[in-house]
């Protein structure tokens, strides 16, 4: 029997196995660009070490603080991932990638073929290495794990100390506020946010979470968590000794290597691509918080999601390439607007104009440099945050803006009629 095809309807060719590790924030979103621009060229299996689905991960600073419920932080539910021809396992970490044979292991033996493979496996908080920091009692502020956590530990009566005075050290410490746990934050550097905002924004900023109920500590070296079993007590390094049954960990975040590594791809601080997400090895991509691209890593959304849009466009075969990110933070610390982008403390070439109003907690600071925006610190109002950005990105000169920035441009004459 000889078997025939029918010309009319050649056989399709199997499609291309794609493989994408991890599902947060970076993931869905490649995914969702995937299956609208190009739906089914790809068998597509994604495999989460989380045990739900992606959600937003920022929203977490609000579930924590009982602004929003769990639902609230919900992004695709299961049926969107079958609808889109999506294999979605959640819970299953994938623990190694055999390039040679195009596998990758997930758990202890699972095995999925991949012809391309996707790394979105974000960071992993860093844990100081000092003495007790293992303890139970001690937490990180990165899941919804730790939120669990962090929320059975907020009893009444209950005092926390949060190590580390960046934007999440922050959210955690009016989140447990908010809860009524008496919460002292500690950090080390001399104002917080020092990668955001100059000392006089800091200090707004330090003022706003005083008038919420949270005690702030600069230069607050930690020494030792301490305990009989259970966090009781931290210890910093000038001899104070502060009360905890709780300790939040917030300093910093390390992009997740352990699989790109053993894997032998090349790694900086973060996984090595190139403008078009691909990894040295051209089968395999990476994106979002572990990647590295340029020399840069990024830890906002912003950047992961652009990055998401390029991966999406080339695995369509449309021409993409990411050009990098212009790193902006805009941002509520507990209801209060914060900007800033490009140079945060005045260098000695540029000039610093400033309008405050303290009282209102109001705070605008513009660095200019050889005519052009080099630098932009908003705090109360961030009016105008799109605009400055859009002045630092393409150069273009300023003087004769500076007013309109400041105070806001006029509006249009027929609406002001
Ligand atoms: C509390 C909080 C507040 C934030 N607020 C803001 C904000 O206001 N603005 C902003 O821009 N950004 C904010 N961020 C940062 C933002 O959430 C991240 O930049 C974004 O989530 C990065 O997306 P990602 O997909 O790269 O990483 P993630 O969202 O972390 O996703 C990575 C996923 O990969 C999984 N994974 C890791 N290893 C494996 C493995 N081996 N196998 C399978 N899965 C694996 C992880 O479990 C995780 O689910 C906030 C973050 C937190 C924690």
């Amino acid at each position: 029997m000889t078997l025939r095809t029918d010309p009319a309807s050649p056989p399709r060719p199997p499609r291309e196995r794609l493989v994408v590790v991890g599902n947060g924030m970076a993931s869905l979103r490649f995914l969702e660009r995937l299956t609208e621009g190009a739906p089914g060229l790809y068998d597509v299996t994604c495999i989460g070490a989380e045990p739900v689905a992606a959600y937003n991960r920022v929203l977490l600073s609000s579930l924590l603080g009982g602004e929003v419920d769990a639902a609230a932080c919900d992004f695709r539910g299961l049926d969107w991932y079958a609808e889109h021809g999506i294999r979605l396992l959640t819970g299953a970490p994938v623990t190694a990638i055999d390039r040679a044979n195009g596998l990758a292991v997930v758990g202890e033996s699972h095995v999925l073929p991949f012809d391309r493979l996707v790394l979105a496996v974000g960071s992993t908080p860093i844990r100081l290495a000092k003495p007790g920091m293992d303890l139970p009692g001690v937490v990180t502020f990165r899941d919804l794990a730790d939120v669990a956590a962090i929320r059975a530990a907020a009893v009444a009566q209950a005092r926390a100390v949060v190590i580390g005075g960046g934007l999440l050290g922050l959210e955690a410490a009016v989140g447990l506020a908010r809860l009524g746990v008496g919460t002292t934050l500690l950090h080390v550097m001399d104002r917080l946010m020092e990668r955001q905002l100059d000392h006089e924004a800091a200090g707004l900023v330090k003022r706003a979470m005083e008038a919420r109920g949270v005690e702030v500590l600069l230069k607050a070296d930690t020494e030792a968590v301490e305990g009989a079993g259970r966090v009781e007590r931290l210890r910093l390094a000038d001899g104070r000794v502060l009360p905890a049954d709780l300790v939040v960990m917030s300093v910093g975040v390390r992009p997740s290597l352990a699989l790109a590594q053993s894997a032998g791809l090349a790694t900086g601080r973060g996984i090595v691509v190139d403008d078009r997400m691909a990894t040295s090895d051209p089968r395999i991509f990476a994106l979002g918080e572990c990647a590295e691209h340029r020399g840069q890593t990024y830890g906002l959304v912003e950047p992961a999601y652009e990055q998401a849009e390029v991966l999406a466009r080339h695995l369509a075969g449309q021409e993409a390439r990411y050009q990098g990110t212009a790193l902006a933070t805009s941002l509520k610390v507990s209801g209060l607007p914060v900007f800033s982008a490009g140079v945060v403390d005045t260098p000695d070439d540029a000039e610093a104009i400033v309008m405050r109003d303290h009282g209102a907690g109001l705070y605008r600071k513009l660095l200019v440099g050889e005519g052009r925006l080099i630098g932009a610190v908003f705090v109360g109002d961030i009016g105008e945050q799109g605009w400055c950005k859009e002045l630092i990105r393409t150069g273009a000169p300023v003087s004769e803006h500076i007013e309109d920035i400041m105070f806001g441009r006029p509006a249009p004459r027929s609406l002001a009629a």
